[in-house]
């Protein structure tokens, strides 16, 4: 297994698990990768694609099949995950996606298109690739990213396949909500658990890969909740910025109708930047849980924001309101289409 994994930081136990698995006379040919969104279950994922598809066997990262992989153009790879539906989307003319919510909701679900195929929308399933020989090599990598997407029907098309696969094939089924999986589709794989990745250990990729000046590097480990993911979406100013502003509107308790439109605005753009906001926001009201009720300023995740919260007076009832309103909008977001009027609601309700 040289090389292997080379380019994964953290997940030891995943990695020797994986390692240990793939030596073995019968390896399974179904995977199920569970835990936090961002830590890189997916980039995971690909490294034992590249493993099990390289020339010289070995991960080399070099080869033809090693390139290809890395591009995502392998011929004997499938990567089933947001983009390729969005691109799948618009290919059949559905473009305008930010401003249609019907089409957002199309685009985020895994419809059964993608297991029994499409031709007048150019689409090949997953059902009918299966069952043709590898291109180039002896192994065909299907990866599902938010396995937990697909409709009803597509998880029923998708069961038998998942099953009795022709024995060149290997799923790599993925999750950060691992309860919405349905049981049937659980079942058939092995499950591997991935963890938060230490903040210490993400401080020091942010300053010693990306040079990230230390600081910043600290406030931004702190903030990623574990995800690598997330570190690189904090990065990014206007997502900074937009939490500063959100935060303190909360601490100030200043209702500002225009900021708390604007922030809502940017905030409804995606799915993800709608969980790693609310993720922000329970954070905060944790944090000034911990510093209020707990006397604890030890553990706070929203260093930046400390100061404030120790010299300010806040009700503790409205305190655990406010997280149990953001938990239940959690949920429903989920199933609303208007994510904007969602986390406009939600803020003029926290507020007080
Ligand atoms: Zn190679």
């Amino acid at each position: 297994m040289h090389g292997v994994f080379k380019d994964i930081m953290g997940h030891e136990r995943q990695k020797a698990l994986i390692s240990s698995i793939l030596k073995k006379e019968r390896v399974p040919h179904a995977f199920l990768f569970s835990g936090l969104e961002g830590i890189g279950k997916k980039t995971f994922a690909i490294s034992i694609a590249r493993k099990l598809l390289c020339q010289t066997g070995e991960d080399c990262g070099f080869c033809r099949s090693c390139m290809k992989v890395k591009k995502l153009t392998h011929p004997d790879l499938l990567v089933l995950d947001h983009q390729y539906l969005e691109w799948a989307t618009s290919l059949h003319g559905k473009k305008n996606l930010k401003e249609n919510g019907e089409q957002i909701k199309e685009v985020s679900s895994i419809s059964i298109d993608f297991i029994r195929g499409n031709e007048e929308k150019k689409i090949k399933g997953i059902n009918e690739e299966v069952i043709r020989h590898p291109h180039e090599g002896k192994k065909r990598i299907i990866i599902i990213d938010n396995i937990e997407n697909l409709t009803n029907d597509a998880a029923n098309a998708f069961l038998k396949t998942l099953e009795e696969p022709p024995d060149y094939n290997m799923f790599f089924l993925i999750t950060s909500r691992e309860g919405d999986v349905p049981v049937t589709i659980k079942s058939r794989c092995v499950k591997v658990l991935f963890n938060p990745l230490p903040q210490d250990l993400i401080k020091g990729y942010f300053m010693n890969t990306l040079e990230v000046e230390e600081k910043r590097a600290d406030l931004i480990s702190s903030i990623s909740q574990g995800s690598i993911g997330n570190g690189i979406f904090w990065l990014e100013d206007k997502n900074l910025e937009i939490r500063r502003i959100l935060g303190e509107l909360i601490l100030g308790k200043k209702k500002s109708h225009v900021l708390i439109t604007l922030v809502s605005e940017h905030i409804a753009k995606g799915n993800r930047e709608c969980s790693i906001f609310i993720g922000f926001l329970l954070s905060l009201f944790r944090d000034m849980f911990m510093i209020k009720k707990m006397d604890n300023a030890s553990c706070v995740i929203n260093k930046d924001f400390a100061e404030v919260i120790e010299n300010s007076v806040y009700n503790l009832e409205w305190i655990e309101a406010s997280i149990k309103k953001i938990k239940e909008t959690a949920v429903i977001m989920k199933y609303n289409i208007n994510k904007w009027l969602m986390f406009e609601n939600l803020l003029y309700n926290i507020m007080g």
